[in-house]
């Protein structure tokens, strides 16, 4: 099953070959591409025959993308701890709504969203990485919300690691705020920025650059680029296809791409699938790109599917560099083009291998309502905005091919005021997030200043 010589390369194929570690403590490649794996290994049926657990479906489904870059028996413990966080046995259970229709659970982790899945599995391998090396890491993420909650509950108490978050002041929802700053951990600094999203992610870029913190040790960044992320997003599409006995297709809410990719990388693993779908809000750069065959750039709009806001699905690079037959050249051609002009037109052969691969969708602010609407009518289910544009999507999926899989992201009470808006009541809180309760909150804030960011980080 392991493969001893796991090596991974560059979708602009101009940064050297490397391993598992090195790609996990990078993000991003040195070439500005994503890291892929060279080759794809080949899982066995027996992970879905159903017989296996989240645990040991998980086990033979990331290994062989270590191989033997971290110490024997790192993933299992890794894994011990991703399970031990979530609060259902099956640690993503499949849900049966109507016949041939099914929602697949993701949100019963520690911050009630999917993110935890792959951000548990991150935080528990860099540790190993890192006490394998000796070496000290600090991770500086900008977040709208989601992605900062995970980082902070994966990271808080690691060893050997910093974690710096830059949250836009004022504009995340309470509940990711309270996630994010109630954790009591020495190593986590939570700063509130007097700015926005943008402000935020600008001033990390500022930071990843600043040669006094690069000379205290390894500097990184947490987002869905990292390959080790989506790693630990592919187990849940087998585990599926397992509670299932049989192949799906999968619909998934999507933002930058990551979770719908990681399900196309289990069929190049062998899983059999009848396709996915990519559901997208408004935010529809990915669907104009998969159906009139021009990927371009439109200023991101607002919604209720707050964590798919995005106009530039990162992870979108690496199907093209797959559709391309891995031709790095030609992908970075692609996305370089993209960068400068905010456009780019797909060849035709291009892009028959982009729309076999998946097909997409977009769903506005309206039908995403009326499905929040519909989910309580009709199987008297309350669903979180992101739900909601999958199975809205799922809705319109040919079901005689097979059973259609909604992947569902997020516990609707992290979204309360989106989903009372439509349905007058406030959703009934996660287990997770009442026991938030009223524990004090540790956050400083910051004028969106690169250098008044740096002092505090320096303190
Ligand atoms: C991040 C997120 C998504 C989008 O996932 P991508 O991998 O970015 O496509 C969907 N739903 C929720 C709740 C999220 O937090």
């Amino acid at each position: 099953m392991t493969t001893s010589s796991a090596r991974y390369v560059s979708t602009r194929g101009q940064a050297p070959e490397t391993d598992f570690t090195d790609a996990l403590l990078r993000g991003i490649a040195p070439d500005g591409g994503l890291y892929m794996p060279t080759a794809w290994p080949t899982l066995s049926p027996s992970a879905w025959d159903g017989a296996a657990d989240y645990k040991s479906i998980a086990l033979q489904a990331i290994s062989p993308f270590i191989g033997d870059a971290l110490p024997a028996g790192a993933l299992d413990r890794a894994l011990d701890r991703l399970t031990a966080g979530f609060d259902h046995p099956a640690v993503t259970p499949l849900v049966e709504l109507e016949p041939g229709l099914f929602v697949l659970e993701l949100f019963h982790g520690p911050t009630a969203a999917f993110k935890d899945l792959a951000m548990q599995l991150v935080a528990a391998l860099t540790d190993e990485a890192l006490a394998a090396s000796g070496e000290r890491l600090t991770i500086l993420t900008a977040t709208s919300g989601d992605t900062g909650a995970a980082a902070v509950r994966a990271f808080a108490g690691a060893k050997s690691v910093d974690l710096v978050v830059l949250h836009p002041q004022d504009r995340v929802s309470p509940v990711q705020r309270r996630q994010m700053t109630t954790v009591e951990a020495d190593n986590v600094l939570n700063l509130a920025v007097r700015g926005d999203f943008d402000d935020c992610q600008r001033l990390v870029k500022g930071l990843l650059a600043e040669e006094s913190l690069r000379e205290r040790g390894r500097l990184s960044s947490v987002n869905s680029i990292n390959w080790a992320r989506l790693a630990g997003q592919i187990p849940y599409y087998v585990s599926a296809t397992a509670q299932l006995g049989g192949p799906a297709t999968f619909v998934v809410p999507t933002g930058n791409f990551g979770d719908a990719f990681a399900g196309i990388a289990a069929t190049k693993m062998g899983l059999p699938s009848n396709g996915f779908v990519a559901a997208v809000n408004q935010n529809d750069a990915l669907a104009r790109a998969i159906n009139d065959g021009v990927y371009s750039r439109r200023p991101a709009v607002e919604s209720g599917s707050v964590s798919m806001d995005v106009q530039a699905p990162s992870n979108f690079e690496r199907l093209v560099y797959e559709a391309t037959g891995r031709d790095g050249d030609r992908t970075r051609a692609v996305f370089e083009t993209f960068a400068r002009d905010g456009a780019v037109a797909f060849d035709p052969d291009l892009l028959a291998v982009l729309r076999a691969a998946v097909s997409a969708v977009s769903i506005d602010e309206m039908e995403t309502r009326a499905e929040i609407a519909h989910a309580q009518e009709t199987w008297g289910r309350v669903v979180c905005p992101h739900t909601a544009v999958a199975l809205a999507a799922a809705r319109r999926v040919d079901r005689s091919k097979g059973p259609v899989v909604a992947l569902s992201t997020a516990h609707p009470s992290k979204f309360g005021a989106f989903v009372s808006g439509v349905l007058g009541d406030e959703p009934e809180p996660a287990p997770v997030i009442a026991a938030l309760g009223d524990k004090p909150e540790r956050m400083t804030v910051v004028e969106a200043d690169l250098s008044a960011v740096l002092g505090l980080i320096a303190r």
